[in-house]
């Protein structure tokens, strides 16, 4: 029987992790996308509801305040959060669910899933990856390449980038995003040897 994974991916922004999970659940019917919740405007062509839930803040409090999250950050100057009863559903039915999230909350995921009974599903499926731009001059020409921010956030996220590179090895696996079909081979190599109880 094949495990079902809770599977946490970081990267900093431009890194990669979109264009790689989006790889992956093409390639992986078992595995779905948590969609969070955030304060952020939606950009154009996101849609409520399949890229995040676009709530207010006051929403977002709310929600926190009722212990709705499995976890939640400011990043970049927005609330970010995952919802704690879709997660655990999914991974109640054998699926495998994939949190595309940052440092902070992969953190805390961690933390969690830790004091959990060693035999929670939660516990026994986590896997946690982290995607590592080649260099801070490729993320720029990524971010600047992907056309949705404007100059002075790219600046931010890259200011952000280097201390996020720092807490890498928090996470289990690292895999460097410089050919993309390397990496995103990388990363369904280590989710199907998790998939399978940790051997290859
Ligand atoms: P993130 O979700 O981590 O912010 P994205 O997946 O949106 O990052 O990737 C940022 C940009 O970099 C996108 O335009 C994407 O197509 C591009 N990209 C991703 N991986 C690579 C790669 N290995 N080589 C070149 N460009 C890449
Ligand atoms: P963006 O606004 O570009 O979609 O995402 C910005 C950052 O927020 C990315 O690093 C992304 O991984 C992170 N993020 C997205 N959803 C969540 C979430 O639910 N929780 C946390 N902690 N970070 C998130």
């Amino acid at each position: 029987m094949k495990r079902a994974l809770l599977i946490v991916i970081s990267s900093p922004s431009g890194g990669g992790k979109t264009t790689l999970c989006q790889r992956l659940l093409a390639m992986d019917d078992a595995t779905v996308q948590s969609v969070s919740c955030t304060t952020r405007a939606a950009r154009p062509g996101e849609v409520d509801g399949k890229h995040y839930h676009f709530i207010s803040v006051a929403e977002f409090e709310r929600r926190m305040a009722a212990g709705e999250f499995l976890e939640h950050a400011k990043v970049h100057g927005h609330l970010y959060g995952t919802l704690r009863a879709p997660v655990a559903e999914a991974i109640r039915s054998g699926k495998s669910v994939l949190l595309a999230i940052d440092v902070q909350g992969a953190a805390q995921v961690r933390d969690s899933v830790r004091r959990l009974p060693a035999g929670d599903a939660m516990r026994r499926g986590y896997m946690d990856v982290f995607i590592q731009p080649p260099s801070l001059e490729a993320l720029r020409r990524r971010l600047v390449g992907r056309g949705q921010d404007r100059p002075e956030v790219i600046e931010r996220r890259l200011a952000a980038a280097e201390a996020e590179m720092r807490r890498a090895a928090e996470y289990g696996t690292v895999i460097v995003n410089d050919d993309f079909d390397t990496a995103a081979a990388e990363l369904m190599a280590v989710v199907e040897r998790e998939r399978n109880g940790g051997s290859a």
